[in-house]
């Protein structure tokens, strides 16, 4: 952005929709460029009065406990992802004529003219590992970058910030997408679409429809789920995008890959796209086992990955070095111990059917531990696709009767223990009832395909109880 563009921020009037991660760092950016910034919150709590009294020191406007005006003289709204854009605020946006932009759309325009390109990822799940592997990879090739977005690691710190980057590799959730109209990446993904934050977007095509403005744009790739049967499938998004001029649909697939695909082939992540000659050459990437963990949705998760990479012209070594050296988050597949021959693995970050039953799929026999807040989620499906895998069940939590239910019609003849209690000590509970239905050879999986807070603050806390409870058990590490 020119310094022309800077400047036009002098005397703005700019209204944050929501304090919180994201809206504090944008207030304070923008009146460190001389706009006039209000801060608009709807709730009016002891910790929102404390952040507030912070930024009236430094000359921010605060109004807390009313989210729904249009603060007068409003230019420009800045809002917070989590706010849905039914909010009375927006629509009184709108009848003003009052661009929206997320924080996102924010760092976006305030990026400097060198600025470093986007390689963005989104999709239902699989983003934050997907973003990291690709990190890794960029690294491996010498590259300065930094995984960001909806990670932990702000955007709009990185774009305003000193540090000098090549290429970023950033997180952006459906949220962010929808208040980011003017966002252009590199190249992008849509990993996958399943039903999530429906109670947001309104539908599942406007949700589809928000994941999709991510290859808007896009100058070098669009990278696709080739495998995915679902309708939309991430490739009619790419059909749907209008993108720069000899930008490419680029497939990944967990079978042999077509023409301008990533594919696997006899155990080997090949590469079909990104070669001189694509009707007949392949790539050898990397080794299935040098994905960690291995499991199929995972190595889509390096496919995706690597595509992004390889548009950016990373070499097919440094995929392979960025993946080795690549370690998964905590709470996602997270092998805690073994214990009497029977592995335990937490994946507490398994928060819908979606990723449950992907990591369902990655196991042959499964005592699974599931349940809390459903949020509106059915699970026949899941558990009719399971079934096979499931040597017990041990159920926990506010919705549990719903998985209670869908086992009693596709799977009644797996035992399931059904845990009537919310306190503390439940999750030891569930450990030590899934340690007795377990047998040698067997894997105790956590991937509860709920939400966590009918019991616990978030599903690291919840990862966490789990595995103290292994401990308990007397595993080690
Ligand atoms: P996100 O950032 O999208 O929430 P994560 O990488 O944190 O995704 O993974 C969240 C959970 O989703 C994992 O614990 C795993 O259960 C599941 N998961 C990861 N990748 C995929 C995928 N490609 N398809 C389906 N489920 C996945």
């Amino acid at each position: 952005m020119g310094s022309q563009e800077v400047t036009s921020w002098q005397g703005k009037n700019v209204t944050v929709a929501g304090l919180g991660v994201s809206g504090i760092p944008a207030a304070r950016v923008l009146h460190g460029l001389g706009a006039v910034v209000t801060v608009v919150n709807d709730g009016d709590d002891e910790r929102s009065r404390t952040q507030a009294d912070e930024l009236t020191a430094e000359g921010i406007t605060v109004r807390l406990g009313d989210g729904a005006t249009l603060p007068e003289g409003t230019e420009l709204i800045v809002t917070t992802p989590g706010w849905q854009p039914d909010k009375p605020l927006f629509a009184a946006a709108e009848a003003a004529g009052v661009p929206v932009w997320g924080d996102v759309e924010l760092a976006w325009r305030l990026r400097g003219p060198d600025a470093a390109p986007w390689l963005a990822v989104t999709g239902t799940n699989g983003k934050t590992t997907t973003v990291r592997m690709l990190a890794s990879m960029l690294e491996a090739a010498g590259l300065r970058t930094a995984a960001v977005g909806n990670i932990g690691v702000s955007l709009l710190d990185v774009v305003t910030g000193d540090e000098p980057y090549d290429v970023l590799a950033v997180e952006l959730s459906s949220y962010q997408l929808h208040w980011a109209p003017s966002l252009r990446a590199h190249s992008a993904t849509v990993l996958n679409l399943a039903p999530d934050h429906l109670d947001w977007h309104g539908s599942m095509e406007a949700y589809a429809a928000d994941k999709g403005r991510v290859y808007e744009g896009n100058q070098v790739a669009c990278v696709y789920n080739a495998d995915a049967t679902d309708k939309p499938s991430t490739e009619d998004l790419v059909r749907g995008a209008d993108v720069e001029e000899g930008c490419r649909a680029i497939g990944f697939t967990l079978n042999a890959p077509a023409p301008s695909q990533l594919g696997v082939v006899d155990g080997i992540l090949v590469d079909r796209a990104f070669v001189p000659d694509r009707q007949k050459q392949a790539q050898e990437l990397a080794e299935i086992s040098d994905v960690q963990p291995p499991a199929p949705h995972n190595i889509a998760n390096a496919l995706a990955a690597a595509a992004l990479a390889r548009a950016y012209g990373v070499p097919a070594t440094a995929v392979r070095d960025g993946l080795r050296a690549f370690r998964p988050d905590a709470h996602r597949i997270e092998h805690v111990a073994d214990v009497a021959d029977v592995a335990y693995v937490d994946d507490s970050k398994a928060t819908n059917t979606h990723a449950a039953e992907a990591s369902l799929a990655a196991y042959e026999s499964i005592v699974w531990i599931a349940g809390g807040l459903a949020k509106g989620a059915t699970f026949d499906e899941l558990v009719t696709k399971s079934a096979k895998r499931l040597r017990g069940v041990v159920l926990i939590g506010a919705d549990r009767a719903l998985i209670r239910e869908a086992l009693a019609r596709h799977a009644p003849e797996v035992p399931v223990v059904d845990l009537d209690r919310t306190d503390t000590g439940a999750m030891s509970e569930a450990v030590r009832q899934a340690a007795r239905l377990a047998e040698p050879g067997d894997t105790v999986l956590m991937a509860p395909a709920c939400a966590s807070m009918d019991m616990f603050t978030n599903y690291n806390k919840r990862g966490d109880a789990f595995a103290d409870a292994v401990r308990e058990l007397g595993g080690s590490a």
